[in-house]
């Protein structure tokens, strides 16, 4: 999708906030650092629109960004804060959970790992939650402009094996920097906008 008119609808903390329209949602989860902004901007053709890294501890809200009027980027608080309290992860976990399990709208979740490193607990954990209610994924591995061409695939693998990804999963190498995976992400989206 050509992408120029963006805006963040709304920083929702309440289900009550969620935007009350039926376009299609994509949700996008991964560890913070992990690169989400980052890939935001490239996928809307921004530089800085989409806030980067968010404070460990600050106000965990669900960023609505609607996309043309045609489908919401739905920016999950990215999960495994070390330095979090229990109790603002055990909120993080109400509030992603029910927004995951049951909002209609919701066509896919993009989760993103980081593709220089095999995928950790906590991403392991999160696929698997995800995979548990049936909710299609898409795989990224983020910042791929810092491995050598020659080890992508040794780098793909060990995700693939790493996370237990069926030959039917999709999983895509990206590189906000090159912007290799792109057009194959938009591909993904636009084919679950279509469900
Ligand atoms: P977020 O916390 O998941 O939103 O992560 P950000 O998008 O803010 O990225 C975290 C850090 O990783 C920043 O310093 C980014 O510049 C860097 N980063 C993100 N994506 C890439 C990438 O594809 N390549 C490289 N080299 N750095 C990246």
């Amino acid at each position: 999708m050509e992408v120029h008119n963006v805006d963040l609808t709304i920083s929702a903390v309440a289900e009550k906030q969620y935007p009350n329209t039926q376009f299609p949602e994509i949700a996008l989860v991964g560890r913070s650092n992990v690169g989400k902004s980052s890939l935001t901007n490239v996928l809307i053709n921004r530089n800085k629109f989409a806030r980067t890294s968010s404070q460990p501890g600050k106000t965990q809200t669900l960023n609505f960004y609607n996309i043309e009027d045609k489908l919401y980027f739905v920016d999950v608080p990215g999960y495994g804060y070390a330095k979090a309290s229990k109790a603002s992860r055990e909120k993080w976990g109400r509030m992603i959970e029910t927004y995951l399990t049951k909002r209609e709208q919701l066509k896919g979740v993009i989760t993103l790992v980081d593709g220089r490193h095999a995928p950790t607990d906590d991403d392991i954990s999160m696929h698997n939650w995800l995979k548990y209610y049936n909710i299609p994924i898409l795989t990224v591995a983020t910042k791929m402009d810092k491995i050598s061409g020659g080890k992508w695939n040794k780098q793909e693998s060990l995700i693939k094996k790493t996370l237990q990804l069926d030959a039917n999963e999709p999983l895509i190498m990206f590189s906000a920097l090159t912007k290799a995976g792109k057009n194959e992400i938009w591909r993904w989206i636009e084919g679950r906008m279509k469900r």
